[in-house]
């Protein structure tokens, strides 16, 4: 729906909305051409990673993969995964190297068309027109909680993934833990290294090992060059992009992760989280199923590693098969919150986007902007940093540099004239 444009609203070329790593990428590229604009930061750059991280937090993915624009990772440890203090040093050193044009604390509440042409952008501070717009506010907005979380009871604690940050910080008792995705794994880890009691819902995430053959899983994918795979030539097609994550960590230099191992050391574990009732939760009988699933796709990426080690006659230590250490005697569905002294509730079941603001018609039924490589059927709206957006590293460090370059010399050919003399 298009609406009047307020008359003396200010006028910028581009407006980025988000500051964190894809926002202040594509300022870097648009500083590179000369092309004014302003991003829009309704919290504080790179606000994710300093609040939205537990403490213990590190890097999944190596360092030699943080490669923001002209600004790759420096360190002496390549093939490490920085902490969490690190990740934000580095980000600092980032946001100086872009020096973008940023206005913190400033949310945009609307995006919509001017019948004069571009965008009218509202804000929490006012209005502002521009001839485009690159939406760069993450990929994980809303998390998902089902709504029987309604009906327990009101001593139990419940928090999100994004709001967890240590084991101590968690009320007395048992935590439960909802999903295995990266976050929810991590988590239970983090918990269970502490000596909490967890008890943990498994979903269908799959696994991948942290270092198979001598080498990090992730530099044989790169050399088999997997993340530079553009989602159109991904088996799954766009589907990739509903893909859970793998979980592994980068922990203490790097390690699998493998719940049947915390399940023998006294973690509990129960398959998907169905609902409350009478007290007691109730779960999916598909624990065995899920773990066994995880392990398939980590047996799975080896085994095509080990193919590519073959047909190019690499030299590399002999690799194994995944041997289950630990299987469930049988499908527990019940567990009574009372007697099991959960205290707490840490959900990890992933996000909704929410693009609410954008009152333009590029989204599907569930929400999702339609695009190609970020450019949607809106001309001049543009999506930057969505998981899987291009590629793999779309939605994280080592892959929106290449995307936002893209974009930035998109927008340039449609730039007008008077949009580099500033
Ligand atoms: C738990 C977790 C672990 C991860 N681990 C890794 C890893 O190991 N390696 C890796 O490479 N990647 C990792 N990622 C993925 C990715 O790097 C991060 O999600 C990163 O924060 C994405 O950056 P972004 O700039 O796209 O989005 P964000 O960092 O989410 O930034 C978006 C910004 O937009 C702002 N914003 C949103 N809406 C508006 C609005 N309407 N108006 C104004 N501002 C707005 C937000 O405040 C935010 O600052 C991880 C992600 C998560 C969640």
């Amino acid at each position: 729906m298009s609406i009047q444009a307020p008359a003396a609203e200010a006028h910028v070329s581009v407006a980025i909305v988000g500051g964190g790593q894809a926002g202040l990428s594509m300022s870097y590229y648009l500083k590179q051409s000369g092309i004014d604009h302003v991003v829009l930061e309704k919290r504080s750059v790179t606000h994710a990673w300093r609040a939205q991280r537990w403490d213990a937090f590190c890097l999944v993915t190596p360092n030699w993969q943080c490669a923001l624009p002209d600004y790759p990772y420096r360190g002496d440890d390549p093939h490490g995964f920085m902490k969490k203090d690190e990740i934000i040093a580095w980000l600092d050193g980032f946001v100086r190297h872009v020096d973008a044009p940023v206005r913190e604390g400033v949310a945009v509440t609307r995006v919509a068309r001017r019948p004069q042409g571009g965008f009218l952008v509202q804000t929490s501070d006012g209005a502002l027109s521009a001839d485009q717009v690159v939406v760069a506010s993450g990929g994980y907005h809303t998390p998902i909680v089902p709504r029987m979380a309604e009906r327990l009871p009101a001593h139990v604690v419940q928090i999100q993934s994004s709001e967890y940050r240590t084991p101590e910080a968690l009320p007395e008792g048992a935590v439960l833990v909802v999903g295995s995705g990266q976050s929810g794994a991590q988590i239970a880890e983090d918990l269970h290294l502490a000596g909490r009691k967890v008890v943990l819902a498994v979903g269908e995430a799959p696994r991948c090992a942290r270092f198979y053959r001598g080498r990090d899983v992730v530099d044989w994918l790169a050399d088999m060059k997997y993340y530079d795979m553009p989602v159109e030539e991904h088996p799954l097609r766009e589907g990739v992009r509903d893909n859970t994550n793998h979980y592994v960590t980068g922990r203490d230099g790097g390690r699998d992760i493998d719940l049947r191992k915390f399940a023998h050391e006294g973690m509990e574990l129960y398959g998907v989280l169905e609902d409350y009732a009478d007290g007691k939760l109730r779960f999916a009988p598909n624990l065995q199923e899920n773990l066994d699933s995880a392990d398939a796709t980590y047996n799975r990426i080896n085994a095509s590693i080990d193919r590519f080690i073959a047909q190019q006659g690499i030299s590399a230590p002999p690799g194994n098969s995944y041997q289950p250490l630990w299987a469930p005697q049988a499908e527990r569905e019940w567990l009574d919150l009372a007697a099991s002294a959960i205290g707490s509730i840490v959900w990890c079941i992933g996000f909704r986007p929410d693009f609410s603001w954008i009152d333009l018609p590029v989204f599907n039924g569930r929400g999702y902007p339609g695009h190609v490589r970020g450019v949607t059927a809106q001309n001049g709206l543009y999506f930057l940093g969505l998981p899987w957006q291009h590629t793999w590293g779309s939605g994280r460090f080592s892959g929106v540099a290449r995307d936002a370059a893209y974009l930035a010399d998109r927008i340039a050919a449609q730039a007008r004239p008077d949009a580099r003399a500033a």
